[in-house]
Parts: C-alpha cells; structure tokens; sequence
C-alpha cells in the first residue's frame, strides 16, 4: 500500500475514535456523524420573542445541530419560514419558550395560544395548531420560564431545585422553579408587576399602564431611559442612577426570597449588562434581609445573586428541555396504556 494511503488510514482510525470527545461545532458534527452513527433522535426547539424567533435542532444532548433566527413579523409570514427550518427534520419533540400572556392550561380551550399581547397581529395566535404538521409532541412555556429551565438544566442553577430567573431589559419577566418543577398557578408568573415602595430619591415615574409603583414601570430599560433621557448603556458613570436601579432590582429579589426561599437568583436581560449592578444589588440585599434569614446560600451573596451563564443559550436550551420533558410524558403516557 502506498504510503499516503497508510497514513491517510492512520489518521481516518484517530479521527473515527476521538470524533466522540472532540469539540466540534453542531453543523460539522451532524455532517461526520452522519456517516458513522446517523442521528436518530433529534429535538425542535423555539425561542419566540418579540423581535426574533430563535429556531434551533439539537441531538439528545442539548447540542445544537442547526440553528435560524427568523424575525417576528406577521404570524402567517414568521410560522411559513419557521415550518420550512423544521421540516426538512424528523423531531421527536418540539419545545417552546415564548412571550407572552400565553394559556398554559392543558385544559383549557385555548391552550397554547397568545393571550392579551400588545402585538395585535399575535393575539389570539396558536402555536399548537401552527406546528401541528410537524407530527410530533409540542411542549410550551414562557420565555422566562424556558431560560430558568435552561439554566437549571445546563448552567449557573445545574441540579438545584428552587430557582428563579429574572430578566430586565425591556421589560421584566420572571421564571421559577419550585420543588423542582416549574411554576404556573393560574396562569404563570407576572414578577415584573410586583408592587415595589418607590424612592424619595427617584426623579421619574413608574411607566406602567397598569400600576402607580411596579417593578417593571421603576426599574426596566424604558423606565431608565425615560427618567434620563438616556438608555442605560451611556449612563455608565452615573453612581445615582444605579444606586435607584439597584434599590428596586433588591426590594423586588427580598420580596421573592421571603416567598419562594430560592437556592439561586439567575439575573440575564440587557439592563444586566451593567456588571456594576451586581454588588450593588448584593449588598442592598443583605441590609434588606438584615440577618431575618440565616441560611448557607445567603452567607455567599456572591454565588447566590449571579449572571445567566451559558451565553444567551439559556432560552433555546431550555425551551429544548420542556419538548423533551413533554416528549418523555407522552412516552409514559403510551407505555401505561400498553
Ligand atoms: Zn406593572
């Protein structure tokens, strides 16, 4: 044999046995895999915002495979495009983490529909009925809810039982887990709406429309841009503004802490960018507690307030993780009938 083709072979024989452990991006993956060990479950995963829908497929291991972000424009416009992404792809689930209100009451008529949203064009839109022809199990949240999922699955939270997840951008949602499921109640959380003491030292107003003193209408990123005239990005410099940011951000945390007792506080969003917030937030959370609670997370504000952590992945892998909690429900479900 000539000799290239010996070491060809030699180097085929590496590649072969180390393809498992290597790093190698999704796309390449699925490619070289294909020849050697097909894929055979894949999962759909969608991260609907607002602005832009993340589609994404991933193996069973929460590794993305392929990945689209389609903007949100009309329903009818975004789902054409989302179904030509998914379609060409066998799934065995697909899961969703979307804006909302949304109805999440298996039992209810209107399940998996967009309930009172300020985006007329999507109010009323169902994302079950939309998918259907991809013929498989559709598990759904909300985004907040999937990015708590994520990180508890995957990141900051990994193996934890009570956690929330909270973000401040342009508005401000939270997700929760408790006793290690995922919070509903009736519908499922509001957290941005809590009632908060506004501050003596606050020139602005709360720009809600429905309360005098939320969490969002104080502390979001329209709120910050309206009491300043400026986004929070150029008020970097400004120790006030995040000394009344920080303020809000720790009354709403203590007021969830007192509640829920979570073993971890994620905080994502792009108001969080500011790292300078962290300490801040940290060190008004202890005055407020004022040693009430005597636990071993408290005594570590530093690793109990923290970032997201898995690179604004935490939404599409968590979204991942409620189609394939939904897929394993439907699996039991079939198994007990047999
Ligand atoms: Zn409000």
């Amino acid at each position: 044999m000539p000799k290239f083709q010996i070491i060809f072979l030699f180097y085929l024989v590496i590649f072969l046995s180390l393809k498992p452990v290597l790093n190698i991006p999704g796309k390449l993956r699925y490619i070289l895999g294909s020849y050697t060990n097909p894929p055979q479950n894949l999962y759909g995963a969608i991260e609907a915002g607002g602005t832009k829908m993340v589609c994404a497929v991933l193996d069973p291991y929460g590794n993305i495979v392929f990945e689209e972000k389609i903007p949100t424009t009309t329903p009818d416009e975004t789902v054409g495009k989302m179904l030509k992404f998914f379609s060409p792809y066998k799934l065995s689930s697909l899961g969703i983490g979307t804006f909302g209100p949304v109805d999440l009451n298996p039992k209810s008529p209107t399940y998996g529909a967009i309930l009172n949203t300020p985006k007329l064009a999507w109010k009323g839109f169902n994302y079950l009925n939309a998918f259907k022809s991809l013929n498989c199990p559709i598990g759904i949240d909300t985004d907040v809810n999937a990015s708590c999922l994520g990180e508890t699955t995957f990141g900051a939270s990994k193996g934890l039982s009570n956690v929330i997840y909270i973000t401040i951008g342009t508005g401000i949602g939270v997700g929760v887990i408790s006793e290690g499921k995922l919070v509903h109640g009736m519908m499922h959380p509001e957290g941005g709406h809590i009632l908060l003491k506004k501050s003596e030292d606050d020139p602005g107003e709360c720009i809600c429309p429905y309360h005098n003193s939320c969490f969002e209408g104080l502390a979001s990123g329209p709120s910050l841009l309206k009491r300043y005239g400026k986004p929070g990005n150029e008020l970097v410099d400004n120790e006030k503004v995040w000394e009344l940011e920080g303020e809000y951000i720790a009354q709403a945390l203590v007021n969830y802490i007192m509640i829920l007792q979570p073993q971890k506080i994620i905080l994502g969003g792009g108001v969080m960018h500011q790292d300078l917030l962290f300490p801040i937030i940290r060190r008004k959370v202890a005055e407020k507690i004022n040693n009430y609670l005597l636990s071993k997370e408290l005594e570590n504000l530093d690793e109990y307030i923290v970032p997201c952590s898995l690179d604004d992945r935490q939404g599409i892998l968590g979204s991942f993780k409620i189609g394939v909690d939904k897929y394993e429900e439907e699996m039991a479900k079939a198994e007990k009938k047999n």
